[in-house]
């Protein structure tokens, strides 16, 4: 196992559709348990695979991270069958260093896709583990939180990002 780099906006590979896994092989699994570990490392909720570079459709969940394993699951090529609700929690992201913003998702969703052993899975989950379902599946889809909240804001967040690389540039 291995802890990887995580990629950080604006890296293009956070803007792309992921692609479909087709085949469950040992170097999938390999990248699955990397995610996991990095996961756990990063403190995080939640890590899609291209947030390690990786642009296929796989995200490894785990909204208890103090207690390591017991919420943890991975879904391969995650699709959401039912949704209800709407809810606005804080959210934030491994590849959006230092921005937490409220994002208005669906308080209620069902989702189902592919355990790491291939057989067919469905999870359903309310509020954070909800929230965190659907921040994820986005990632899948080139989409992060600076594109769910206003304009202003992600201009704000930009701007900041902009004013820390000048800073870090300046001897
Ligand atoms: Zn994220």
């Amino acid at each position: 196992m291995a802890i990887r780099e995580i990629v950080k906006y604006p890296h293009p590979i956070l803007k792309k559709r992921c692609e479909e896994v087709d085949r469950i092989d040992d170097e999938l699994r390999t990248l699955i348990r990397d995610m996991i570990e990095t996961m756990y490392s990063a403190n995080g909720v939640g890590l899609a695979a291209c947030q390690v570079g990786v642009p296929r459709r796989i995200v490894v969940l785990d909204v208890s991270p103090m207690d390591p394993e017991k919420d943890l699951f991975v879904m391969i090529n995650p699709e959401i069958i039912a949704e209800e609700g709407e809810i606005d929690h804080e959210e934030g992201c491994l590849s959006v260093p230092e921005c937490t913003e409220k994002v208005k998702r669906k308080a209620k969703v069902c989702v189902k896709g592919l355990s790491p052993a291939g057989k067919e899975i469905e999870v359903t989950g309310e509020g954070i583990l909800a929230t965190a379902l659907q921040h994820e599946m986005d990632h899948l889809d080139g989409i992060l939180i600076l594109d769910r909240i206003s304009r202003l804001k992600r201009e704000l967040y930009r701007n900041r990002l902009k004013k820390e690389k000048r800073k870090e540039e300046t001897p």
